[in-house]
């Protein structure tokens, strides 16, 4: 693969493929272009495997933070368990691989030109942009609850500095023993399905070592969710009569909140008085995205599953929280795994290759619980003709039973977790 250049590419573009053939065209000294948006998981690890398959790509990664605060382990951190700097990774590793780090917001982007508008006003032209930008928060989807709010009641549902997460930390810190803690949980599809949950558990968790009056209430815009008998086990044995999950068919959808009066609202009216609340609003692609026309009427991108290309423009290829991936979760874990089928995709078509062979898609999600109790839900898919495919009876979730029985299943789950962090982050920034 280390005959990729401008050259072959500019070929590729008119000869269909034959140019791989030419001689002259192995030694030819440009390289193709290859344009990231986005330095979190999909995007560091789409740059950092470019630069490791595809020595000969000149590979350039736009992101406005200098380093990245990972979503997964944040939950931890508000159980008292880990800290900022733990779950805070640097770009010094892509660096070190040859990737040209760009600090700045990609503001815009030109399909026909391909060059992707940087806010400091200067273009970067692109052969083949990578676009990995994650979520955006759809503000006043519930009322009352825009920018302003989210001072009050944190989502911390974005990575960004980090102080989203840090500042629901410090309420935790704040609360009464006596106080109630209450959650927003949005509708599906959203980023992460099991993290509100896991999020409930490490909230409780830290509320019964320090706190343990306190209570739980949790508001959710569904029926039903990832991992729920575990979850749900798990919390009666561990926090039994502290958390309270109320469901949408029992007026679980929180439509309004008021920061000034620390209430969270239902759809049928009942008023709940909270003393920390985190709301987890309804969620769409990120900005960049629906700026740049690729998104559909749901928010979100639709992609050809087997390369990831946007259908709506030609060259971008979005991976990640921002594409319709559908049955396969919005982890990190698809965006890591599927950032190197883009990469290998976009590379096809520069060389004038058909796409690589349909692939698997695995993904595992695990989730801590309490001390030493992780659970875990696997999923196996495939590129379908125009949507992603579930493999029926492949994947499936931890056994479920008496902690008493399962003690040695948890603490071995909690651990392959960590593993898992280990081995991610390093496969997405070393
Ligand atoms: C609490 C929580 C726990 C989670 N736990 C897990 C877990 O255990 N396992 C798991 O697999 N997943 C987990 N996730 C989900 C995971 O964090 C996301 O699925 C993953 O981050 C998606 O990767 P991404 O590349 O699409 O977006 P991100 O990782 O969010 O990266 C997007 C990047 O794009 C940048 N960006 C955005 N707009 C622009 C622009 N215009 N120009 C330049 N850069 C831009 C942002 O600054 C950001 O760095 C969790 C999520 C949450 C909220």
């Amino acid at each position: 693969m280390t005959n990729l250049t401008r050259r072959t590419f500019g070929l590729a573009t008119t000869a269909a493929g034959l140019a791989l053939a030419a001689p002259s065209v192995l030694h030819a000294q440009t390289s193709a272009r290859l344009v990231v948006i986005g330095g979190g998981f999909g995007g560091a690890s789409a740059a950092r495997y470019a630069r490791m398959a595809f020595p000969r790509l000149a590979v350039t990664l736009i992101e406005p933070q200098t380093s990245f605060v990972t979503c997964p382990y944040g939950n931890l951190l508000l159980a008292g368990e880990r800290t900022l700097p733990q779950i805070t990774h640097s770009y010094e590793g892509l660096k070190a691989r040859g990737v040209r780090l760009v600090h700045d917001w990609a503001e815009a982007i030109d399909a026909t030109a391909r060059t992707v508008r940087l806010r400091n006003g200067q273009n970067v032209p692109y052969d083949k942009l990578i676009l990995s930008p994650g979520i955006a928060i759809r503000w006043n989807a519930i009322e009352g609850y825009g920018e302003a709010a989210a001072e009050t009641f944190p989502h911390a549902w974005i990575p960004g500095t980090g102080a989203q997460t840090a500042l629901l930390r410090r309420q935790l810190e704040a609360l009464p023993d006596g106080g109630v803690v209450g959650f927003a949980i949005p509708p599906n599809p959203f980023r992460c399905p099991p993290g509100p949950y896991e999020r409930i558990s490490m909230v409780a968790s830290y509320l019964k070592a320090h706190k343990p009056r306190a209570k739980i209430l949790a508001l959710d815009a569904k029926d039903a969710f990832s991992k729920q008998g575990l979850f749900q086990d798990a919390w009666n044995e561990l926090y039994p009569g502290m958390i309270e999950w109320v469901p949408l068919n029992k007026d679980g959808k929180v439509t309004r909140v008021d920061a000034r009066e620390k209430q969270f609202e239902t759809e049928l009216g009942s008023r709940h008085r909270i003393d920390v609340g985190n709301v987890i609003p309804p969620q769409s692609a990120a900005k960049i995205a629906i700026d740049a026309g690729l998104t559909n009427e749901t928010g979100w991108v639709p992609v050809n599953p087997l390369t990831f290309e946007a259908t709506r423009a030609r060259d971008i290829h979005v991976i990640g929280d921002a594409n319709i991936g559908q049955p396969m979760p919005k982890s990190g874990y698809i965006a890591n795994s599927t950032s190197k089928v883009a990469v290998a995709a976009a590379v096809a078509a520069l060389e004038g290759r058909p796409a690589p062979a349909p692939t698997v898609y695995f993904n595992t999600c695990y989730s801590h619980v309490g001390p030493e109790y992780g659970i875990s839900v696997v999923g196996i898919f495939r590129p379908g003709e125009t949507a992603f495919v579930e493999t029926a009876n492949a994947g499936g979730v931890s056994p479920r039973g008496p902690l008493a029985e399962q003690r040695e299943h948890r603490r071995l789950e909690a651990l392959h977790a960590d593993a898992w962090y280990g081995a991610i982050t390093k496969d997405a920034f070393s």
